[in-house]
């Protein structure tokens, strides 16, 4: 592989894989006093947090397996043994590309895996709404140019994806006059949002629970009476039906356990509103490659994630292919673990082999039983695809320098042909 020197000025266009918005409209270069990449042209605490991770230099990291340093082939044989004698194994993290995913869901096939996002069960919950009752779904872009009224579930989702405001155009100067509701967020959000052009501010049932808030707002969007409706409820259900494009924006990571709920009622609400004006909702999660391995597996298998190609054909399950519950239950007996966009998702602790293709920085401290790959991060220093928040934007992944790892397809192309080649041996 050749390298290419590090960036000295900024690399743009540039889009950003560090968390489901995909922002493309800033740069990154080398700064910083160890030489670690940084963010230009706008700001963004995580995407600085994960640039930083990052030295502009081709990475000394190498493969290991039991904590001691070995060469890619040994640590690609060690892993191919690893699955070639495996009865169930289970591929978690899945924190890859479009073609990370090509690769992953071959290798399942081939050893029957079954396979879960790291934090699978908030995927899942949009996952079931979805397949459960169907969904009104909009895109960053038409919240931008559309929505006139705004209501933050569970108010601001800045930790999961700083910009998001910034993306649905609130605030913005020449921009349609928007009113923005936050339900059930805890105190202190409404300041945050103090001094935005054009915007119309309003907290609604803060810090309430959200289960029987969101099943209150139905209610009363249905013209139903709601005797208890918790304070401002009946206003913002005036609202919804007087805006002529109402969007409900919320972070699938902030809704409390069995979330799905909250999902349908907000889901019934839109439908009750589309009967007379226009309503949608716009969920953000899927991060990390997580959305985007599972729009790939459906796309290639036409069943999403907690999926397995088995001796029973192609089964799907929510609940009972749950990496932790199958990890608890040792009801798998190998773990391949894939995290290449930065260390913040360790493979689980378990007494099973794991495989762990991961950020350098993930590297597992000498543990027996792991075979750990360093990869590439797309967007950093290989290119690659992405799926955005919004489900049907694509986006391109820019490499800023190239690194000198191999991406998790090359490495797993790598694996799948040594476990044929190590089956076929078995059979022989
Ligand atoms: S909001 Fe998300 S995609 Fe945009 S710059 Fe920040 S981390 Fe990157």
């Amino acid at each position: 592989m050749t390298l290419v020197a590090a960036p000295s000025a900024a690399v743009a266009p540039w889009t950003c894989p560090f968390c489901p918005l995909l922002c493309d409209d800033l740069a990154v270069a080398a700064a910083g006093p160890a030489g670690t990449l940084g963010l230009s042209g706008g700001e963004c605490p995580r995407a600085q947090a994960a640039l930083s991770r990052f030295t502009a230099e081709p990475s000394s990291a190498s493969p290991s397996i039991d904590g001691r340093p070995c060469d890619l082939d040994a640590a690609v044989a060690a892993a191919a043994r690893i699955l070639a004698g495996s009865r169930q194994p289970l591929f978690g993290g899945l924190g890859t590309d479009v073609a990370g995913a090509r690769a992953l869901y071959r290798l399942a096939c081939e050893t029957g895996a079954i396979c879960d996002a790291a934090r699978g069960s908030e995927l899942m919950q949009g996952q079931r709404t979805l397949q459960d009752h169907g969904g009104f779904l909009t895109t960053l872009a038409e919240v931008r140019t559309r929505a006139d009224l705004v209501v933050l579930v569970g108010g601001l989702p800045a930790r999961h994806a700083p910009r998001l405001l910034q993306r649905c155009g609130v605030g913005d100067a020449e921009g349609p006059e928007r009113q923005v509701v936050l339900l059930g967020g805890k105190a202190g959000d409404e300041a945050e949002l103090a001094g935005l052009a054009r915007v119309a501010v309003k907290t609604v049932a803060p810090g309430a629970d959200l289960f029987r808030t969101v099943a209150q707002l139905g209610a009363l969007v249905g013209g139903r009476v709601v005797r208890d409706a918790g304070p401002g409820l009946a206003d913002l259900a005036g609202r919804l039906h007087g805006a002529s494009y109402a969007v409900f924006v919320g972070a699938v990571a902030d809704l409390p356990a069995e979330g799905a709920l909250i999902m349908e009622g907000l889901h019934r609400c839109v439908g009750e509103l589309n009967l007379r004006s226009r309503a949608a909702v716009l969920w953000v999660g899927g991060g990390d490659g997580a959305a985007t391995v599972n729009q790939t597996f459906a796309w290639l298998s036409g069943l999403p994630l907690r999926s397995r190609t088995g001796p029973a054909g192609i089964e799907h399950d929510p609940l009972r292919f749950d990496a932790v519950r199958l990890l608890d239950d040792g009801a798998v007996d190998a773990l391949l673990w894939v995290s290449s966009f930065g260390p913040e998702s360790p493979p689980p602790s378990t007494a099973v082999p794991r495989i762990v293709l991961g950020h350098p920085a993930a590297a597992p401290a000498g543990r027996d039983g792991t075979v750990f790959i360093p990869v590439s991060t797309p967007g950093i220093g290989t290119p690659g695809h992405l799926f955005r928040t919004d489900g049907s934007v694509v986006l391109p992944l820019l490499p800023v320098y190239t690194d000198g790892l191999p991406s998790v397809a090359e490495v797993v192309g790598r694996l799948t042909s040594a476990v044929v080649a190590a089956r076929a041996g078995q059979a022989a």
